[in-house]
């Protein structure tokens, strides 16, 4: 069996050499195990998700030399796919409505000490876990915002402790077979009114579905991996190596972001930036097509 690697953006603004840089680490190591190589793109955010960069996406590939099978898999027309996964986790009685705001997290967590997640939000307070299920639903149909929340603790004690393998290294380091730790994320939102399905949710089902092997992506994600290791657990999905990069930072060594023009893909090339130059910038050596034996 081949291996499955994939790179999964999200069109939400143009790619930087971030963006180059896992991409390429993808191919390069599809490559290198004679493996397949998939673009998958994550615009479950519909409102700020654009055509226009996900165009950008396969003309930046296309410059970096990169190529993956088609068809694509767009997250937006998997929508059902995600919500059969969530009614799954809703029958083992793991699933709440939460209706707190943002601003009302804020003032319920604002007291010094209160714990809070690898992201830096406070960890949700737990009210609506005990609100009985048909006065949930009324504020639903009544219109109230929610959002659908994992009963961390409950998801635990049914999934029981779980490990991954981390074949690059965590922020600090970690490499090798790891302890999943997704308690440090609280009660996790899976879905919200407005967006049937959430990153974590729809990563894990289309991993499974896509067959994907290997997971290789930005150090800013390796805490996430603990969250998607409890909900392949609970969904009985495989679980793939995971091997997460270093990030590719500014000048001030902040992490880029969409915004950074300057580290743009696109105004590199229009800069007559090369392919290979992006490689060097990045660090990765010029790609030797391994002869196939
Ligand atoms: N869509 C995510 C991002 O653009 C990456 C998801 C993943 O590789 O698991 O940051």
């Amino acid at each position: 069996m081949s291996a499955v690697f994939r790179f999964a953006p999200s069109p939400n603004g143009l790619l930087h050499l971030g963006h180059a840089y896992s991409a390429l680490l993808n191919a390069d190591l599809a490559a290198a195990s004679q493996g397949r190589l998939l673009l998958r793109i994550e615009d479950i955010d519909t409102t700020r998700c654009k055509p226009e960069f996900e165009q950008a996406i396969h003309d930046d590939l296309a410059w970096l030399g990169i190529d993956y099978e088609r068809p694509v898999r767009r997250q937006s027309e998997h929508f059902d796919a995600y919500r059969d996964a969530l009614a799954r986790l809703d029958a083992m009685g793991l699933i709440y409505p939460a209706f707190l705001s943002r601003a009302e997290i804020r003032a319920a967590t604002g007291i010094p000490d209160w714990p809070r997640d690898p992201d830096g939000a406070p960890l949700y307070p737990g009210v609506d876990r005990d609100r009985p299920r048909a006065e949930a639903e009324a504020r639903i149909a009544a219109g109230a915002p929610y959002a659908l929340r994992l009963r961390m603790d409950e998801a635990m004690r049914r999934a029981g402790p779980l490990t991954f393998t981390e074949a690059g290294a965590g922020p600090a380091g970690e490499h090798g077979v790891l302890p999943a730790r997704p308690e440090l994320w609280g009660d996790v939102i899976l879905a919200r009114k407005e967006v049937p399905t959430s990153y974590h949710l729809s990563v894990v089902v289309d991993d499974a579905l896509q067959g994907v092997t290997h997971v290789v992506r930005g150090q800013d994600l390796f805490q996430a991996t603990s969250v998607h290791r409890l909900l392949q657990a609970l969904l009985g999905l495989p679980e793939p190596l995971y091997h997460h990069h270093g990030l590719i930072r500014d000048a001030t060594g902040r992490k880029l972001s969409k915004s950074d023009g300057d580290a743009g893909l696109a105004a590199l090339r229009a800069a007559g930036v090369t392919p290979d130059e992006i490689r060097q910038r990045i660090g990765l050596r010029r790609h030797q097509p391994t002869p196939s034996t």
